[in-house]
């Protein structure tokens, strides 16, 4: 979502193909300055409460309410925050302990091994605000006298990959993708991109929720160019003029929806080809300022996006290109700049955009730049400190727990033939696993980090990752990579791999307590877990065979007949609504529903599988199934803004908390039989929907 220091992670993301499917979207990351220690959360493990469910609601009328109305009532939205749930708490902690690592590694001593040095270095520098202030500008002035120094718009393609290795995200993405039809090769990739604002429908949309925020966003550009010394006149002409470049880069960009099938991000072709496709931009300087290895062929994810790229630099003067790259070079390092810059970011990107009313305290933002910018460094002190190998063959016993109810229920569906139940099985079966972190480290070693240089150490940071990925064009992937660093908490299903992958930051209660009875870990973990293996399987996940490659291996029957059922998902999700009667997106939420929804179901019948007939006692008042159903409702309590809520139904292809949990159990026969609901009861859906 929100860039922290350049957008590192979100580029990378972008140009695996189509997004990989996470468990929910990564938490936004709002910049700036300010002091407060909250100390003492360290302790405060949140954990499943049976009791803090909300009996004055009847769970078969409002079951997210039954289960989270406590929790919500108590937990308002921290002024820091847009959002706030279960998951938040989690990774606060996550942070917490991460913050005791970096402090303990920031001690200047000799005797530090090299990851301490990296990282307390890192941190340090990211903390020294007073360092950060009397610097002013500086750091950024060399690249801003690159751009002010082209004499021709030929000289744009070098000054634009020299931004991209840097970090910035301006015009467009390059890097490194899969290659659909060959999954085992990575190949090179083009992909839209250059936009400030989270979507192009605040561009090209008059409803007042985008419009409101494009009203604003000139003033703001405006600040930010005033705060780099430009005249008030000249500022607000230029913001002008950013506005102008990104709406048109708007038009020509492919909507969220269908950039989830993959047939329409796929255009694989050669050098000459995209030569012709937009032959006013210098892509032999590009590819060489950009330090990418000799390649011929490469994916063009959205040709027409290149097309319009293509006209709108033949239409746009030298001048309006140097006030686009200047824009994009301040707006993407504004977290490690002045005080004033941060504020002003914070001011549209945060509080109008998302109505958050604080800036986060800087230790919060500078261990998230450090867990972005050095995950697989700052991950083994993590691990070292929170993950044994415990942790590991727990998860493990569960997943495959998982897997066992995932194949029977292929096997039992009553709309799916016995030829595409085959192949189902099979790519079932080749499903890999990651959990916690990786078997081998990312070496740093070649990476300079100096104290004292916090904008230096992350623009170096930002070309040392870029370089390690652009060096993977042409190569094999290597499905042992790891693109979530370890205290993250989320889970992922990769479909060009075929594997799941869940680090150690999730394993944690709520999601995964061993202090509790199965019940509850069914339904937190083990649906998690169930979420991700049904990824696979998903509008998405399905297209793509047992290795990742993009194969139809579905009759023609077996495909309409998954149509029918993923509609009838997308109809029931496109009818909830959120803040201001926003109606969420059916289409673009549907591979995360359809994982919701298979998820718990298969978690129930690995929950049953466990049970193997036996009816444990009530605890706390509550049957196992009626437990395993609460766990899975209190993973997703939250509070939101009415700003946050409206730009998550825009981008966000997870549904709310709120839906995750009524829009699941409404199709299931097994939760209405747990709580004895009644058929006219809202928590009982007429006609059920069901995919996997
Ligand atoms: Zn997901």
């Amino acid at each position: 979502m929100h860039r922290t220091f350049h957008r590192t992670a979100l580029s990378a993301a972008l140009l695996a193909g189509a997004a990989l499917s996470a468990l929910a979207q990564a938490p936004a990351a709002p910049p700036a300055a300010r002091e407060p220690i909250d100390a003492g959360r360290l302790d405060a493990i949140p954990r499943f409460d049976a009791n803090a469910v909300d009996r004055s609601v009847q769970p078969c009328q409002d079951f997210y309410q039954f289960a989270c109305g406590q929790w919500v009532a108590k937990n308002p939205v921290p002024p820091d925050r847009s959002r706030w749930g279960r998951l938040s708490e989690l990774s606060e902690r996550n942070q917490a302990t991460l913050r005791g690592i970096l402090e303990k590694a920031a001690q200047p001593s000799p005797k530090r091994d090299p990851v301490d040095q990296k990282i307390g270095d890192y941190y340090a520098s990211c903390m020294d605000q007073a360092a950060i202030e009397a610097k002013g500008i500086a750091p950024l002035e060399p690249e801003l006298a690159r751009v002010d120094a082209l004499k021709s718009k030929g000289e744009i393609a070098a000054a634009l990959a020299r931004l991209h290795s840097g970090g910035v995200d301006a015009l467009f993405r390059f890097g490194v993708q899969p290659d659909f039809e060959n999954a085992s090769l990575s190949l090179a990739g083009l992909d839209q991109g250059g936009l400030s604002l989270p979507d192009r429908d605040y561009y090209l949309s008059d409803e007042a929720r985008f419009a409101d925020v494009r009203k604003r966003f000139p003033g703001h550009v405006q600040k930010m160019l005033e705060l780099l010394g430009e005249p008030q006149e000249r500022a607000a002409r230029d913001a002008q003029t950013v506005l102008d470049i990104e709406t048109a880069l708007a038009k020509v960009s492919l909507d969220r929806v269908r950039r989830r099938d993959p047939a329409n991000t796929y255009h694989k072709m050669t050098l000459k080809e995209l030569a012709a496709l937009a032959p006013h931009f210098d892509w032999s300087a590009y590819f060489a300022a950009a330090g990418a290895p000799p390649f011929t062929q490469i994916n063009v994810k959205w040709p027409d996006f290149f097309k319009g790229v293509d006209q709108l630099v033949q239409a746009r003067g030298l001048d309006d290109w140097k006030v686009y790259l200047r824009w994009h070079a301040v707006h993407d390092g504004a977290a490690l700049l002045p005080t004033a810059f941060v504020d002003e970011d914070f001011n549209l990107f945060e509080k109008t955009l998302n109505g958050t009313q604080e800036v986060r305290p800087r230790w919060k933002r500078c261990v998230q730049l450090t867990d972005e910018q050095l995950g697989e460094a700052l991950g083994q002190r993590y691990v070292e400190a929170t993950f044994g190998p415990e942790g590991k063959a727990r998860t493990l016993k569960m997943v495959l727990a998982l897997e066992s109810a995932l194949d029977r229920d292929i096997r039992d569906l009553p709309w799916m033939t016995g030829t595409t139940k085959k192949k189902a099985l099979e790519k079932r079966a080749a499903i890999a696993n990651k959990i916690g972190y990786p078997d081998r480290w990312r070496d740093y070693s070649k990476l300079q980090i100096a104290r004292g240089d916090a904008f230096g150490n992350a623009e170096r940071a930002a070309r040392f990752e870029e370089a390690r990925r652009l060096a993977k064009i042409g190569k094999k992937v290597d499905p042992s990579e790891w693109r979530m660093t370890p205290p993250t908490v989320n889970a992922t299903y990769n479909p060009y791999e075929n594997n799941v992958n869940f680090p150690a930051g999730i394993l944690q209660p709520p999601f995964f307590d061993k202090t509790m009875d199965d019940a509850v870990n069914f339904g937190a973990v083990g649906a998690a877990i169930g979420h991700e293996l049904t990824h696979g399987f998903d509008d998405e996940g399905r297209k793509f065979d047992a290795r990742g490659n993009l194969t139809d291996w579905w009759t023609e029957v077996d495909a309409r007949e998954f149509e029918k059922r993923a509609s009838c998902l997308a109809d029931e999700y496109s009818g909830f609504t959120v803040a201001g009667g926003v109606h969420l997106n059916g289409k673009l939420t549907l591979g995360e529903n359809t994982a919701d929804n298979g998820g718990v179901r298969i978690a129930y019948m690995a929950l049953e599988d466990t049970l193997k007939g036996r009816a444990p006692q009530p605890r706390d008042g509550f049957t196992p199934q009626q437990r395993f159903f609460l766990a899975w409702g209190q993973i997703w309590c939250e509070n939101s803004t009415e700003q946050s809520a409206k730009v998550h139904a825009q981008t966000d292809p997870h549904s709310p908390g709120r839906y995750r949990v009524n829009g699941v159990l409404v199709n299931m026969p097994e939760f209405r039989q747990a709580f004895g609901c009644a058929a006219d009861t809202p928590m009982v859906r007429e006609n059920a929907c069901r995919v996997w």
